[in-house]
């Protein structure tokens, strides 16, 4: 039985804080602001004015989406939150922003991004395989860049190091467009699935 596709109020990105990227991957970014925005969805993210996140935010609300951005006082101070947004919330620490983040949204995605961008796509995919909510994950794959990642994951997935269930936990799309929709119509594990996985 095929399930009607979620209607989303808030999605969270994460993607590079880098300034020195190519002109392609912050293009990437107005890409998804805008198409978010299309769909009258609302944008949560890391709250820096700084790489792609200062552009989805910028694409998002020039196309009329309200932008939520949380950030810790840390990058506050280094005056790296963005001034322009909907709302800036200004949390203590790192672990407060991404559960609040993580609040927000009713879906994650990850655009091109380094450390920070893995480490917050990988922990909210933990949270779906955990069972600590039942929210979509995805990455844009866009011109390939998360082809090596992806590759590895098919490895850890043969090497049972993923279980069948969770194998595709994780959506991927080379176009937002396709991202969203997949996210919208993706089907998650039951909590039946979930159980019979973890013994
Ligand atoms: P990275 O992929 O290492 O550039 O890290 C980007 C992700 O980590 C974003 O989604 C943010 O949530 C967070 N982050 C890293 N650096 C910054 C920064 N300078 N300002 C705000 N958030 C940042």
């Amino acid at each position: 039985m095929s399930i009607p596709p979620r209607k989303f109020r808030r999605v969270c990105v994460y993607c590079g804080s880098s300034n020195q990227v190519a002109e392609r991957w912050l293009e990437c970014a107005r890409v998804m602001g805008r198409a978010l925005a299309g769909r009258g969805i609302d944008v949560v993210f890391g709250g820096g004015h700084v790489g792609l996140m200062g552009a989805v935010a910028d694409a998002a609300l020039a196309a009329g989406a309200q932008v939520y951005g949380v950030i810790p006082e840390k990058l506050f101070e280094l005056e790296l939150g963005h001034r322009g947004v909907t709302k800036l919330e200004v949390v203590a620490t790192m672990h407060q922003r991404k559960q609040r983040m993580a609040e927000l949204a009713d879906a994650f995605v990850a655009l091109p991004g380094g450390w920070g961008t893995l480490e917050e796509i990988f922990e909210v995919t933990t949270w779906t395989q955990l069972g600590y909510h039942e929210k979509p994950v995805g990455i844009l794959n866009a011109h390939g860049f998360y082809d090596p990642l992806l590759a590895f994951l098919s490895n850890a997935a043969d090497e049972a190091f993923i279980r069948p269930a969770y194998r595709d936990l994780l959506q991927h799309a080379s176009d937002a467009e396709l991202l969203l929709d997949s996210l919208a119509s993706c089907s998650l594990p039951s909590f039946e699935e979930l159980s019979r996985a973890a013994r």
